[in-house]
């Protein structure tokens, strides 16, 4: 049983991209530093009922689950920044999810005649939905999409208002995450934007009982007394969240400023002092690292950086593991098509993440082929495993048409396929592989040991997938006759077949892919194996 049952609901004000998803994920974090057990929400109000369907470009990456729950980014902070707590489908939900509950029991006539209204039956089941995420844990983190004023937001607004006074005014903690804007002309920190915002709160009835102030610079105690005097709080409740260079830095800010003792004094619990240890070790290290490594990730040039958060991430604790700075430099695969190999030929490693499309596919082949024949560390995920067999198909074994049915639907030498059994399937996102599957770690190819297990060190994973295509076992044979070493395969009971997670070049320094997502589970305190094992050959591959 868990010893308390709190919420804190996490609300962002004046304009979006404020950094409300960093600043709940920090609050978990030093809460959990605390002891106490978290669990984190994420509610958005759009109408898509998952963000699986949502363009990466839009909407930045889509977070999966082990349960194969596609989510938004902010799941991805969340898991990074909370090592323990563990999530489901459950811990996000939209409007559109909402909706499609309601309207789906009113179809199975599960309300009985009476009119179905946004209040009480859309907030009903919103409250529902937090008090099912909150399961066991002393506290659940709940932050609200969009920003405080939207019309979308309102229900969800409603709801978190409704819920505070069903469970009680200690129990129920909101924090708003605002902007003081410095404006040079007048030389002085503007306070109207979090005023208005404030008020617009307090009129559907939420009084915010924690402002955090996105500032350039650290407020004044009279702006605080200032801002606490128009909010209808006190000074001592609103705090500066200043820009900070790593956002791995943000909890250790916000606890020297007191954050995580107000709340829990505002919330009743009692707990010592949060262990901080690791975390500032862990800071200390990415802020004086002992060297640089440059890696080159190869992608379209609209893969923007928020499509690939949890990739960059992973890079970052990959140079944590290995005490050093990875500098990720987006390489556009559309130059290297064309042959401008010199941006390439300055990494000391090289990436090919996922994606979906033919779009610079052939730039991406390039590249890998330049890894492979120069023994530059190669990491390639999802897509990047898929093309680097095409490579190794073409320019090794000899299959010279060798593609992928997804560029290429009637080729006859699709080395990367779609499963017979998925072909029936005409519903595209049915046919995708989604979340955690088991795989098993191959340890030695003729005495040589595999980089899978160099850097596992054990034979049973499991890892979170996103895809539609595998590696056809047709054409495996001959792959593997050339040198191709099959390191992960995932045997699916169902249809008996077996399927390549993992494939790579052992006697290449360090060439790996992997048909599943590895950045999903990376967190800064236990970076990826396959991100540290990639680093360390970067590493020592480092020029100059
Ligand atoms: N487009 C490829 C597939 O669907 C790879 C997907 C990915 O990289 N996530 O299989």
């Amino acid at each position: 049983m868990a010893k308390h049952r709190k919420f804190i609901f996490v609300t962002g004000g004046v304009l979006s991209s404020i950094g409300k998803g960093i600043a709940a994920a920090s609050i978990g974090n030093l809460l959990e530093a605390r002891g106490l057990k978290i669990s984190m929400v994420k509610m958005d109000p759009y109408l898509n009922v998952d963000a699986g369907t949502m363009s990466p470009f839009q909407h930045g990456e889509v977070f999966v689950l082990d349960d194969g729950g596609e989510t938004d980014l902010d799941l991805g902070h969340y898991s990074r920044f909370v090592g323990s707590a563990q999530f489901t489908r459950k811990n996000s939900f939209t409007t559109g999810r909402v909706y499609d509950s309601v309207i789906r029991r009113e179809r199975e006539g599960g309300y009985l005649g009476k009119t179905v209204q946004v209040i009480p039956h859309i907030t009903d089941e919103i409250k529902l939905r937090i008090r099912e995420a909150a399961g066991e844990s002393d506290i659940t983190i709940i932050e609200i999409g969009g920003t405080v004023g939207d019309i979308e937001s309102l229900p969800f607004l409603e709801a978190i208002r409704q819920l505070r006074h069903e469970e009680g005014a200690t129990n129920v903690l909101f924090v708003h995450v605002t902007l003081v804007p410095y404006i040079g002309s007048a030389g002085e920190l503007k306070t109207k934007p979090t005023q208005h915002s404030v008020k617009e709160l307090r009129e559907i009835g939420i009084q915010p009982d924690i402002l955090l102030c996105r500032c350039d610079r650290p407020l004044s105690k009279e702006i605080k007394d200032k801002i606490g005097l128009f909010c209808n709080l006190t000074g001592d409740q609103v705090f500066s969240a200043i820009d900070i260079k790593t956002i791995y830095e943000v909890p250790l800010y916000f606890h020297d400023e007191g954050v995580d003792e107000k709340i829990i004094e505002k919330l009743g619990i009692w707990s010592g002092k949060p262990d901080l240890s690791k975390w500032r070790d862990m800071v200390n290290l990415i802020k004086n690292p002992e060297g640089t490594v440059n890696i080159g990730v190869v992608g379209k040039y609209m893969d923007w950086h928020e499509s690939y958060k949890s990739l960059s991430e992973s890079l970052i604790h990959g140079g944590v593991a290995n005490r050093v700075q990875t500098m990720v430099h987006y390489i556009d695969s559309e130059k290297v098509e064309s042959g401008d190999l010199t941006e390439l030929k300055g990494m000391d490693g090289i990436l090919v993440p996922g994606g979906f499309g033919e779009r610079g596919v052939e730039g991406k082949i390039k590249a890998i082929e330049y890894a492979r024949t120069n023994n530059v560390p190669f990491f390639g995920i999802c897509l990047g495993l898929q093309l680097a067999v095409i490579e190794f198909a073409r320019n090794v074994a000899g299959i010279k048409n060798a593609s992928s049915a997804e560029f290429k639907p009637e080729g006859r030498e699709n080395v990367i396929d779609i499963m017979e059994h998925q072909k029936k399937i005409t519903d595209k996102g049915g046919t995708m592989r989604l979340g955690a599957y088991p795989c098993d770690v191959l340890e030695k190819q003729s005495g040589v040991k595999t980089h899978a297990y160099g850097a596992y060190g054990e034979t049973k994973i499991s890892e979170r997938h996103r895809h539609r295509f595998e590696v056809s076992n047709e054409f495996l044979p001959k792959l593997t006759e050339h040198g191709l070493v099959v390191s992960g395969k995932y045997k699916d009971k169902a249809t008996d077949t077996e399927l390549v997670e993992m494939a790579e070049l052992p006697k290449h320094p360090w060439f790996l892919g992997c048909q599943f997502h590895p950045e999903f589970l990376s967190k800064p305190l236990k970076p990826h194996p396959l991100f540290s094992a990639f680093i360390a050959s970067s590493k020592k591959n480092k020029k100059s």
